[in-house]
Formats: structure tokens, sequence, C-alpha cells
């Protein structure tokens, strides 16, 4: 252990320095109480012994101010001849944790420092295993945003983004552009080429939709099975078009043989594209709806294609 005596009388610091020999410690002293100070900050002690009755500015002042300048807590035991038990209560509300009468015997002060060194070792151990689960908890919180399979946003995800953005947009009267996608002939696909290599095709029209979308306030999110949700703030209709012809074309230039289909057949997606400027009363439901009515348009009018 570290250990800073802080204490204005020499031979109580040699006396002490003795008693803690051959105990493996590295011991720093203090003649005053503002050096000590100083020093506590340069030598970050694992324990502070600390005189009470000090010329300049006394150990329960000394105390106090460790307390307040330092946030971690650090054992101060404090030495003193004043034992009175007003003196001891003074101490301990400074922000002392022992006290120790002088003069000071060598098996107490040993067997006191040992005792605190164990508080001590129990709160840092608790104080990284606290650091431990934040950082496995902000961890959680990343992977619960993130669909399993494809490594893009999930459903979870999409539904608290798209809430907010569709507020924000009725706040401000911006615009705002909703797109489902739905792979065409899916099921044909799984059964051609089973379930394993439809996971692959799942996988790689997820990367694609979203290495397409490339602003950090776009977000594409797998919904559900074969369908991908596209959310794009402050996007009017002019632009929504372009997009969705990017992610059309974007999908098709995957170039993903689709034999389930026929034997020069390729994937494709299907798009319902929404783009306006929110009314008041619009839902979040409702937006899905009618993209998703845009969806289905666009399937029966012969698939491969968006239609807003
Ligand atoms: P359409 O062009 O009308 O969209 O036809 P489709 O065959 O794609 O549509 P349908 O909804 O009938 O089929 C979707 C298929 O997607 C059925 C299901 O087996 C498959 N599917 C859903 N989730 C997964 C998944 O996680 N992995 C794989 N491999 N297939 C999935
Ligand atoms: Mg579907
Ligand atoms: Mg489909």
């Amino acid at each position: 252990m570290k250990i800073l005596i802080i204490d204005d009388s020499k031979i109580e610091r040699m006396i002490i320095r003795s008693y803690l020999q051959h105990l493996n410690h590295e011991v720093f002293d203090a003649d005053s109480g503002e050096t000590g100070i100083a020093l506590f900050g340069d030598c970050n002690p694992d324990i502070v012994l600390l005189g009470v009755v000090m010329i300049g500015i006394n150990g329960f002042q000394v105390a106090k101010q460790i307390r307040e300048e330092f946030t971690d807590w650090v054992p101060i035991i404090f030495l003193s001849g004043k034992t009175a038990p007003e003196d001891v209560m003074i101490g301990i509300e400074a922000g002392g944790d022992d006290y120790l009468p002088k003069p000071i015997q060598k098996q107490i002060l040993i067997a006191k420092m040992t005792a605190m060194e164990r508080i001590a070792t129990m709160r840092s151990q608790l104080l990284k295993t606290k650091n431990e689960l934040e950082l496995a908890n902000e961890e959680l919180e990343r992977l619960a945003t993130l669909d399993g399979l494809t490594g893009i946003a999930n459903r979870r995800h999409l539904d608290i983004t798209l809430s907010r953005e569709l507020s924000r947009a009725k706040r401000h009267s911006e615009p705002l552009t909703f797109i489902i996608a739905d792979i065409d002939f899916f099921k044909k696909y799984n059964d051609h080429y089973g379930h394993i290599q439809g996971d692959e095709c799942l996988k790689s029209v997820a990367s694609i939709l979203n290495n397409t979308l490339r602003r950090p306030s776009e977000l594409v999110a797998r919904y559900g099975g074969e369908e991908f949700c596209m959310l794009l703030p402050n996007t009017d209709a002019d632009n929504a078009k372009l997009v969705a012809g990017k992610l059309l074309n974007a999908v098709r230039r995957l170039e993903l043989r689709h034999a389930g289909l026929s034997e020069h057949a390729i994937v494709t997606m299907s798009f319902g594209v929404m783009s306006l400027i929110p009314n008041r009363d619009l839902t979040v439901k409702d937006l899905m709806q009618q993209a998703d009515e845009k969806l289905y348009q666009a399937k029966e009018n012969g698939r491969d294609q968006w239609i807003m």
C-alpha cells in the first residue's frame, strides 16, 4: 500500500515509519496539513494517517479539504492525543474513517490499517464491477437495436426512430420519406435454394440497402422476414423518387440468381414509397399502412419497381 503520514511532529512520523518497516509499504510523509493535501494529490495514497493537532490547518480541516477536493475515497485514520468523544465525532464528521489515540500502539495501528485496506479493496472491486456493468449495459443497449441475422437496425429501433422522426417532421413542417420494401418471390427462392442460402440472400440485400443510404440521419431496418423499411427525414417527393430508383437498381445490380423463378432470373425487390409533410393527425400506423398499400400496388403491377 501507499501510505501517507501527515503530522507536524517529526518524531511521531519517524515512529510510525518504524512501525511500518518490513511490511512492504511505500511511505510518504508531510510535515503540515498544506503539504499533506498537495502530496495527497501527487502520490495518490491508499491510506492516510493524519495528526489532528498541527500548526497551520489542523487534521480535521485537512480531512474535510481532502474529501471536498478528491472524489475518490481513501481511508483516513486520525492519530491524536485528543480522544474525548466529541473529538472523535468531529473527526468522523470531517470525513475521517477511524480514530487512534496517541501514543500509537504498533499492533493496533497495523490491525486498523489492515481492516481499512480490506474495505478499500472491496470498494475498488465494487467500482470495477460497476464500470463493467455499465459497459455491458451499453453493449446490450446497442445489440438490442440490431437485427441478429443482418446486423442492420431491427424493428424495435425502427419503431422508436420512426415515432421520433414523425413528431419532428410535424413540429417543423418538414417532409418525411418512408419506404417499405419486400423481396420478390422470396418463398420460391427459399424453396429452390434452401433456408440457409435464403438467409445469405437476406444479408446481401440488407447490406446493399444499408450501403445505398449513406446519410447518418437515414435509417434502414429489417422489419421482419424479407421486408425492410427505409426512413429518410427531411426528404421530399423528388428526392424520394431518386432514392427509390437507386435502391431498386442497387438490388438488381447484386445479380443474385433466382433459378427458382426461371433460368436467368435475378432477385428483385418491390418498394412502397410515401413522401409527405405529415399533418398533425397522421400516426405511425397510418404512415406504415399507406406505404404498405403502395408496396401492394407495386407487387400487383408486376414487382421489381417502386410506387409512390
Ligand atoms: P412476394 O413477391 O409477393 O413478396 O412473394 P414472396 O414469396 O416473397 O412472399 P411470401 O410472403 O409468400 O414469402 C416470404 C418468405 O420469406 C416466406 C418465408 O419462408 C421467407 N422468410 C421469412 N423470414 C425468413 C428468414 O429469416 N430467413 C429465410 N431464409 N427466409 C425467410
Ligand atoms: Mg413479405
Ligand atoms: Mg416477398
